[in-house]
């Protein structure tokens, strides 16, 4: 008999023998040997396995699209069978000779995904066994996150079942996950475990040199400078984790990122590619973060793959001006190898994978990134940053890992495109506050003062989240506690801080001078001011000696603790200076700027125009204009100054502080009224034209769409100023400028303390606005700087900010007393179901409230059964959106039947929700009773054949709704393709 009727007629002992058992176990295995057999393609399979639907509906979904597919088929059915049923239920069944050994198959294997495939039931009999190695693999590649691991390994699976999970996860992941899965399990296969099999170890030379390497690392890289002077606090006591994240989307990465994620394979944009970029705004923790790096690798704590790390600051290399080869940076540059320097070269090319070389401060190089001079010889000599830019792009040393930190305003496209990731520092966290105070004072009630005193001030909390500024504030805890009401509130209030506290620090008795503090140093104030100014102009951030002698700079004024000695691992011996920190040299920049007298009036002008310098692509050059031509000597014709643009920013920033209202008595004690009058008044007109000069940047709206403006770069710096200045004169003068109905902020790095500086300007704009800031960190202290400017705001969109539930407290709070308020999205933040309170209040309270997104969020059935309560009595609210959480039927039966009698719902979307077909009956209430509804997103959920009937049956009586999306449920292609025929509205 053929076996195509065999199978028909034994249809009934088949399934018998599949099903009566209860597990799954032997459909599965027979799906397997189909699959490999290929008898089954994988969107066969994916129909006749449906998650959910009865053991026996599968099989006979089986059965019949094998015998349809002939004679061939059902033979190899049969032998599965056949090898798969246990004895008993075998005995009663006829294979009609159909009885080979399927799992014996000739090996033709193309891509990594069709031998998952060609082997599967090989596969998930190895793969029972090591499934959390497997996972772990796969989630160090980067193919797999923790989410999905939890996915596969779900109790309710057999072993067998998670295996072939895992299976299917990876075959959706394409070729490289296939590859890692594969590798692993041959590995597995062939050594016991993957990481025996390295049983190589390194030449002696090396590894002496490597320990000569690292403990050298480790010298330069356990104290941290900011902290020179007070001894004791090594980076061990003080290190305080930072955020990182990914700079661009990556769908399998959620959340932070770890210290080892910057050279782990997590969110690689581009494999070819060497180098991992590490941006962040000035005092935002790259060199620590580096520096931390550093010391685990030395001591072996961290970064096991590599077994030499060369450390490189920008900063020291602008002053090497030899020509060097790759060979003489590393060796000389970082450390000198005891012998064989030739061998110990020769071993670096032969094992790339295994080095790490780290560039700190991209930024503070002397001349910009540019990938057009070639240079791919590692022995032959070139200037260094030819060197150092061929070694980023890969075509120096291919195969070494480099990572490189920069602020993001000195990183162009030339340099993204040779990118491996970039990834963002953004400072820390409020729990990094938190930590960092209390691990600066070892004093715990003095820890709790001080972060109590930064509750009460938002603005310098939200300040703090830039480690630097959290430095200064620790470091002036005194002053902060015994200052009150007049709290700093702006960057320069900071740092006016610690130059009091310094001056105060060093020379307690001038106090008693009966002069004022500032006067009392002015002398050292103008000396380290001159020699700040004078090098932000030149790039130059190390100074020697007879620099210092040049401006005036005297042992006294070294000793207030603003300079430290610079370290440089190739030290000559002669002894050389840097700032605290660049922004301190910014700080004393912008002090000399605004206390000497003898500066050119068109200093200031200048400073502030370097944004339409950039725009136009030409370099600024403001400085070096003002600038004596002996001080320019040495910086070479054409040397383009990279830094120049965020070190000017910054120190305009400080120059607006300064010349500021609040500070006038304090400078008054060192110049003149008039000066000082003038010098403000110039600022003034410079924001104010910087601003319209965006204004009139904004291009008139197509016709139906609001006037928006999305902001250009230099358009948040100047918000900055505007605040530092704190005069609402100025601040109200731009803003009745500005006619938008939209502004767009969206990935323009907004933390709290931009929140808090666009709050202060944004407050004084005459018609509300919708205002975006999509992708930022504003996070729960951001939102309540935006408090301000709540009212201005129509309409709020916050999707992807870090907020969470105590973030919207606060918000609603507010948005609930602000009439023009409609609009909110929150999409991908921190939401629970115990923000729901806070929307139901608002839904019930605001009855011209519009808009509410929640999506990809936490929010469960208990959430939704709130903002039940709250659409229950609200009569305003259009769109609701709730895509990505994870309501369920009960959920979605709570929100239908407040929605139910809603007069003006437009728009709902419960897409991805877990909801079933209770859930889906429920909603077609809405269907049936409302007449405003017309469109419902229902897509991603597990709705069956009943819950569509229900919606069906529910549009019969509407004709309002244009269209029910029910992609991805629970529905067969046919059921589907007849569904769509019966109500042409539902989409599949
Ligand atoms: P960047 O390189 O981004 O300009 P730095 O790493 O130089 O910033 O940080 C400036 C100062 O901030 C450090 O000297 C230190 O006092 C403090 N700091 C930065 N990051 C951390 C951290 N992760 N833990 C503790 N302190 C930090």
């Amino acid at each position: 008999m053929f076996a195509q009727e065999l199978v028909l007629r034994q249809r009934a002992e088949i399934l018998h023998a599949l099903c009566s058992s209860g597990s799954a176990e032997g459909l599965e295995r027979v799906l397997d040997m189909l699959l490999a057999q290929e008898v089954l393609v994988w969107e066969d399979y994916q129909n006749i396995q449906v998650a959910g639907r009865a053991l026996c509906t599968n099989a006979r979904r089986l059965l019949d699209l094998v015998y349809t597919k002939g004679v061939d088929a059902c033979g190899l059915l049969l032998a599965a069978l056949n090898q798969v049923l246990p004895e008993a239920q075998r005995a009663g069944l006829s294979f009609g000779g159909c009885c080979s050994n399927l799992e014996e198959t000739e090996e033709l294997h193309g891509t990594a995904t069709q031998t998952l495939l060609t082997e599967r039931p090989g596969l998930v009999g190895k793969l029972r066994d090591c499934i959390d190695g497997a996972l772990e693999a796969l989630v160090e590649s980067g193919s797999f996150t923790s989410t999905e691991c939890d996915e596969v390994q779900l109790p309710v699976y057999t072993l067998s079942q998670q295996a072939r999970h895992l299976l299917d996860h990876v075959r959706s992941k394409g070729e490289s996950a296939a590859k890692v899965l594969l590798q692993y399990i041959q590995q597995k296969e062939e050594g016991g475990s993957p990481l025996n099999q390295e049983k190589w170890t390194p030449p002696q030379e090396c590894l002496k040199y490597q320990k000569k390497l690292s403990s050298s690392v480790s010298a330069q890289c356990c104290f941290l400078s900011t902290y020179g002077g007070t001894g004791n606090m090594s980076l061990d006591d003080i290190y305080t984790e930072g955020q990182l994240e990914l700079a661009h989307d990556c769908a399998d990465v959620h959340g932070p990122l770890g210290l080892e994620d910057i050279v782990g394979t997590v969110g690689t944009l581009n494999e070819e590619a060497d180098t991992v970029l590490v941006s962040g705004e000035a005092g935002c923790g790259k060199s620590t973060l580096l520096q931390r790096l550093h010391l685990l690798w030395a001591r072996g704590a961290a970064l096991h793959d590599f077994l030499l790390l060369f450390p490189f600051s920008c900063r020291r290399l602008n002053s090497e001006h030899r020509e060097l080869s790759v060979q003489e940076l590393l060796f000389q540059h970082c450390c000198w190898p005891d012998r064989e320097q030739d061998q110990l070269f020769q071993f670096i090319l032969d094992h790339p994978h295994l080095i790490l070389f780290t560039f700190d401060g991209l930024d503070e190089l002397k001349q910009s990134f540019s990938d057009e001079h070639r240079h791919c010889c590692p022995t032959q000599r070139a200037p260094v940053p030819i060197l150092l830019f061929n070694l980023l792009q890969g075509s120096l040393m291919k195969g070494v890992r480099k990572v490189v930190t920069s602020r993001p305003e000195a990183v162009g496209p030339a340099l993204k495109k040779h990118l491996r990731k970039e990834v963002l520092l953004k400072g820390f966290s409020p729990g990094g506050i938190d930590c960092f105070v209390r691990k600066h004072h070892s004093d715990p009630t003095v820890a709790t003062r001080v972060l109590e005193s930064l509750q009460t001030n938002t603005a310098l909390l939200g300040l703090c989240h830039t480690p630097v500024l959290c430095w200064i504030v620790s470091q002036c805890h005194k002053e902060l506690l015994g200052c009150g009401e007049g709290s700093p509130q702006t960057i320069t209030d900071v740092y006016l801080m610690i130059l009091q506290h310094f001056f105060q620090h060093q020379n307690p008795q001038k106090n008693t001078l009966g002069i004022g503090w500032m006067q009392g140093h002015l002398n050292t104030a103008l000396h380290l001011g001159q020699l700040a100014f004078e090098g932000i102009g030149t790039s130059c951030y190390i100074f020697s000696g007879k620099d210092l002698q040049a401006c005036g700079v005297t042992e006294e004024d070294i000793c207030m603790g603003f300079l430290i000695q610079s370290k440089d691992i190739s030290s000559t011996s002669c002894k050389r200076y840097e700032f605290l920190h660049v922004t301190m040299q910014c700080f004393f920049a912008a002090l000399y700027i605004v206390l000497t007298n003898d500066m050119e009036r068109s200093t200031i002008p200048k400073l502030f125009q370097l944004q339409d310098m950039r725009q136009t692509g030409l370099r600024s050059t403001c400085f070096s204009l003002c600038l004596p031509s002996t001080v320019l000597q040495g910086v070479s014709e054409g040397e383009a100054m990279a830094a120049e643009t965020p070190n000017l920013q910054i120190t305009a920033t400080f120059v607006s502080g300064l010349l500021s209202q609040r500070h006038q008595s304090l400078l008054l004690q060192c110049c003149s009224s008039p000066t000082l009058n003038s010098k403000a008044r110039q600022v003034g007109r410079c924001l104010s034209k910087g601003m319209q000069r965006h204004f009139k940047s904004i291009p008139k709206p197509v016709e139906g769409e609001k006037k928006s403006m999305h902001a250009m770069p230099g358009f948040v710096w100047l918000i900055k100023c505007i605040y530092e200045m704190q005069e609402s004169r100025i601040a109200k003068d731009a803003m009745t400028k500005l006619e938008v109905e939209h502004l767009k902020l969206t990935y323009c790095n907004i933390g709290p303390v931009e929140c808090t500086t666009l709050a202060y300007v944004l407050q004084h704009l005459k018609s509300p606005i919708g205002l975006q800031l999509d992708y930022n960190s504003v996070g729960d202290v951001g939102v309540e700087q935006l408090l301000p400017c709540m009212h201005i705001c129509n309409s709020l969109y916050l999707r992807n900010n870090n907020i969470s539930d105590e973030g919207i407290r606060k918000l609603i709070a507010k948005g609930i007393q602000c009439e023009s308020f409609q609009k909110i999205a929150l999409f991908n933040n921190k939401l629970t179901d115990a923000c729901t309170q806070h929307f139901s209040h608002l839904l019930k309270t605001k009855q011209n409230f519009l808009a509410l997104r929640l999506g990809n969020n936490n929010i469960t059935s208990e959430g939704a059964k709130q903002l039940a309560e709250g659409l229950k009595s609200n009569q305003s609210l259009k769109y609701l959106g709730l895509w990505g959480n994870k309501i369920g039927d009960a959920g979605a039966e709570a929100l239908a039947g407040a929605l139910e009698g809603s007069k003006t719902l437009v728009w709902l979307s419960l897409v991805d929700n877990g909801v079933g077909s209770a859930g889906a009956c429920a909603l077609a209430n809405i269907i049936k009773n409302n007449t405003t509804l017309t469109e419902l997103w229902l897509t991603k959920n597990c709705i069956t054949r009943t819950g569509v009937e229900c919606l069906i049956e529910a549009l019969e009586h509407n004709t309002d709704v244009k269209s029910v999306w029910l992609r991805s449920n629970e529905l067969s292609v046919e059921e589907e393709e007849e569904m769509t025929q019966r109500e042409s509205r539902l989409i599949f």
